[in-house]
């Protein structure tokens, strides 16, 4: 079994619709499809749920005419069939008589929204089981809403993924090879619609390859494979081939928006490999995510905004140790992950994705001892063959940034990455310097 995943840009049209439909059908061997909403949808859901939200609800209206304007011209490309169109323009537009409904509701409240969200991974998947009947291609829709689940911690629930996974395969007619699924949307603990976060079909994808022990998981998406530097701020990135499990976790959380921050976990765990190719270009290597990778090299840089840091100076009141764990306690307790950390006898910084940390939490942090809390900062990962025999790939990242003012530094934590904190406004002149000291021969 194969799980092949497809982003919002590879079925952002009628025309990519069916390109996909071409890729997933070119070959016989069992597959589970994975799809993202059409691109564009989801942030225009995000849009409608924050004008409903202050209140605005013409505004809500206004983009919500623009994407089924948007839906209707799609539908009319994919259908050209008066019969299938109807067909398919009576189930598209049901989607849409439901959202202007919530949008003429005296109510809004964080369940519609979170409906509202769910409704791009409803519709595109939905479009393409109808274009593959058209087809005259079988294939079988596993609705996420019946299995995929989060626990009372917002994590996956594995068990629970992979019993009614499996129970929704069994159900289908024997024989049956081809099954497409909805990306990103799941229900939580208590059995409301939800999701994985943006970028989330990523997540459901090697949820779904690995509750299924699948032989490998394809993210397809625009481009050729994990790069070695942000595209979006760097011009002459390269894809790197392979990377191990540990290396594309650390990009994934560290920034590289290829891929959702978490979703290697459920891969790594199981083995399976994750390759990333480009719908735009079949053909092209893409990247590989294994347990083998090459060795003796940095591979990537990549890097996550919206850092705040806080240091505190203990009041010296502790011991060393005591001062520490009542630290990390107090984390623990609302539930904030640490992601950078440096330490001497008498302090502590660290850091934490958002943008400040909350009152409650500032008012424990003081009686400890004094705290400094900066805003707006970048982390910048740089991911490789990074083990401590292999002397001089610190010095070099060190080097490169000789002109950088570097607030906090973090290495020596797995064997694979060293991170760096900048202020937000360093950030590109950090991915360049890096991209021209380490990787000036690929680029
Ligand atoms: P999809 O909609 O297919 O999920 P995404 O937009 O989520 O696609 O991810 C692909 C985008 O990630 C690329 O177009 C690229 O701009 C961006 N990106 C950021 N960092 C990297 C990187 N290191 N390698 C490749 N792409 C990256
Ligand atoms: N459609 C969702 C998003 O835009 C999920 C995804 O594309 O992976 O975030
Ligand atoms: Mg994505």
């Amino acid at each position: 079994m194969k799980v092949m995943k497809f982003g919002g840009t590879s079925v952002a049209s009628a025309q990519r619709i069916r390109h996909v439909a071409d890729l997933i059908t070119a070959t016989d061997e069992p597959k589970v499809v994975v799809l993202s909403a059409m691109a564009g949808t989801t942030n225009a859901l995000v849009e409608i749920g924050r004008q409903l939200m202050a209140h605005h609800r013409h505004e809500a209206l206004t983009i919500l005419t623009k994407l089924k304007r948007k839906y209707e011209e799609e539908t009319r490309l994919l259908f050209s069939d008066a019969k299938s169109y109807d067909k398919a323009w009576t189930l598209v537009n049901e989607t849409f008589f439901f959202l202007e409904q919530i949008c003429y509701a005296e109510t809004f409240t964080l369940f519609d929204e979170k409906k509202i969200l769910a409704r791009g991974e409803l519709l595109s998947t939905a479009m393409m089981l109808r274009h593959l009947a058209d087809r005259g291609v079988h294939a079988v829709g596993l609705p996420a809403l019946e299995y995929m689940r989060t626990d009372k911690q917002a994590e996956p629930d594995e068990a629970f993924i992979e019993r009614h996974l499996r129970r929704l395969i069994s159900h289908a007619p024997q024989g049956t090879r081809l099954f497409i699924t909805e990306g990103y949307i799941c229900r939580n603990a208590f059995g409301d619609i939800d999701n994985l976060q943006r970028g989330g079909s990523d997540y459901t994808a090697t949820l779904v390859g690995a509750a299924l022990v699948a032989d490998e998981i394809q993210i397809w998406t625009d481009i050729d494979g994990m790069h070695n530097n942000d595209p979006r701020y760097v011009d002459a990135t390269s894809p790197v081939r392979r990377l191990h499990f540990e290396e594309a976790s650390e990009l994934a959380y560290f920034g590289a928006k290829i891929l959702h921050p978490t979703c290697i976990q459920p891969a790594k765990k199981r083995s399976i490999p994750v390759r990333l190719l480009n719908t735009l270009a079949p053909e092209a290597p893409g990247t590989l995510i294994s347990l083998d990778t090459d060795k003796d090299m940095i591979k990537a840089v990549a890097a996550k905004d919206g850092i705040t840091m806080v240091r505190i100076r203990s009041n010296h009141q502790l011991t060393h140790w005591s001062f520490m764990g009542k630290v990390f306690s107090l984390f623990e307790h609302h539930c904030i992950p640490i992601d950078m950390i440096a330490s001497t006898e008498a302090s502590v910084s660290l850091t934490v994705e958002r943008p400040a940390l909350p009152e409650s939490l500032r008012s424990g942090l003081c009686q400890l001892g004094t705290i400094e809390e900066e805003h707006d900062l970048t982390i910048v990962c740089v991911v490789g063959d990074l083990e401590w025999e292999n002397v001089g790939f610190e010095a070099q990242i060190l080097n490169a940034l000789s002109e950088i003012p570097v607030r906090m530094i973090s290495y020596g934590g797995s064997d694979y990455n060293l991170t760096v904190l900048v202020g937000a406004e360093d950030k590109r002149r950090t991915l360049l310097a890096l991209s021209d000291h380490l990787f000036r021969r690929s680029s």
